[in-house]
């Protein structure tokens, strides 16, 4: 029978098929766009907290300059206006403290700044209502902290600065302000803003692509390159966190420990390569195997595989590894050379953890199931034996 390569390539993985096909438009894939928002939040409640604590700083701050240069009769609704705007900064804040709600984070932040802005912006034209230079320019600071500061994406940001540019215009035009002077006013806004978008754009890029390279690398870490499946770093790490999850919540935990029967006359008789095209054959076998979330199939040697099957009856773990090894004979792939079979075939060892009889560990576990390999090798290969 010819064995066809089925080697995964890298475009197999969704953080590789995302960096080839590009993002210029700032959006992955609906699945991969949930995992990214979902890691930026995280991000963001630390980056927010000492945020937060900046600008409500310097929100406040601004009031001495309000005291310092605007007419005295404006101080008193000015200072109303600021504390209007740091009520809702307390509640993010508040939020940002108990650490929980993650998904009223951007809503929460977006509306802070746009109160941040339209606060700005009344001051501002509370202060032109009598002087047409009092100064405006700090409203650009609140629109960069958009961009920058507030772990807001380039469109959540965009829009905050069009609310208070918007907001701005608004009141520019109650305070009476000349055409031409709200112009240029606007005018240079708009610069700031433009530049603070560029720049953001280009961040929000950045990160976007660092998330993808980081969990690319991080999955190729943990893969087998032949196979695709995972490798023996990867399962002795799950295998350990299984054997502790199932103590905690007394589930059973099975491994099959499976070794390729005859495999160095395959290679002698077929070369290196043919070999190479089986190993990944029976990966697939094996992957069928571990069907289920928490279930694992691991290259973890030469020619050694495992499959950990967590709440898994010892029973079905059985009937499972019996089928493994039927299910590898089946590929009908010939072994001229084998003095088992005429085809390839497995031996595999089994052994459980069952939750009623307090064991060693997990590398007891899989001491056992090399037990129960050597068994299955003893008893004439092509088959499952246990402990
Ligand atoms: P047994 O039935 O007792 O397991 O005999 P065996 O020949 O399979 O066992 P042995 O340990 O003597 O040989 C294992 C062979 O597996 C030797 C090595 O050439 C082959 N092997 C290990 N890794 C790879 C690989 O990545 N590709 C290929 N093609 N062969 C490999
Ligand atoms: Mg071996
Ligand atoms: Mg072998």
């Amino acid at each position: 029978m010819e064995i066809v390569s089925k080697k995964p390539a890298e475009g197999e993985s969704a953080y590789a098929r995302q960096l080839l096909a590009g993002f210029g438009n700032l959006r992955f894939t609906a699945t991969l766009e949930d995992e990214f928002r979902d890691q930026q939040r995280h991000i963001n409640v630390k980056l927010l907290r000492t945020s937060l604590l900046v600008g409500l700083c310097l929100w406040l701050l601004f009031g001495v300059s309000d005291w310092l240069m605007a007419p005295s009769e404006l101080f008193i609704p000015m200072l109303v206006v600021r504390v209007l705007v740091a009520v809702p900064m307390l509640g993010l804040g508040y939020l940002l403290w108990r650490g929980r709600d993650l998904l009223l984070l951007t809503p929460m932040t977006m509306l802070s700044l746009v109160l941040v802005g339209l606060g700005a912006s009344a001051v501002v034209g509370l202060g032109h209502s009598r002087d047409i230079h009092y100064p405006y320019e700090g409203l650009l600071l609140v629109c960069m902290a958009g961009f920058f500061l507030a772990g807001l994406r380039l469109n959540e940001a965009l829009l905050c600065a069009a609310v208070t540019l918007l907001g701005f215009t608004a009141f520019e035009v109650w305070a009476g302000l000349p055409m031409g002077m709200l112009l240029a006013n606007l005018l240079f806004l708009l610069s700031g803003n433009v530049i603070g978008a560029v720049g953001c754009y280009l961040l929000e890029y950045k990160t976007r692509e660092q998330f993808l390279t980081l969990r690319l690398n991080r999955e190729l870490a943990e893969q087998d390159a032949l196979t695709g499946l995972s490798n023996r770093r990867s399962f002795d790490a799950h295998l350990e966190t299984l054997w502790q999850q199932a103590e905690r919540d007394g589930r059973g935990l099975s491994v099959l420990l499976c070794d390729v029967d005859h495999f160095k006359s395959y290679n002698d008789h077929y070369g290196h390569a043919a070999g190479d095209l089986v190993l990944q054959r029976i990966a697939e076998v094996l992957q069928e195997a571990a069907r289920r979330p928490l279930d694992m199939a691991a290259r973890v040697g030469g020619e050694e595989f495992a499959v950990l099957l967590y709440d898994t009856e010892p029973a079905d773990a059985q009937r499972l590894g019996s089928l493994v090894v039927e299910g590898v004979r089946g590929l009908g792939i010939s072994h001229a050379l084998s003095v088992t079979s005429q085809l390839v075939t497995i031996s595999v060892g089994l052994a459980s953890r069952q939750h009623e009889k307090p064991q060693d560990g997990a590398q007891a576990l899989l001491a056992q199931a090399d037990r129960a390999l050597y068994r299955a090798k003893d008893s004439g290969r092509n088959q499952l034996q246990r402990i």
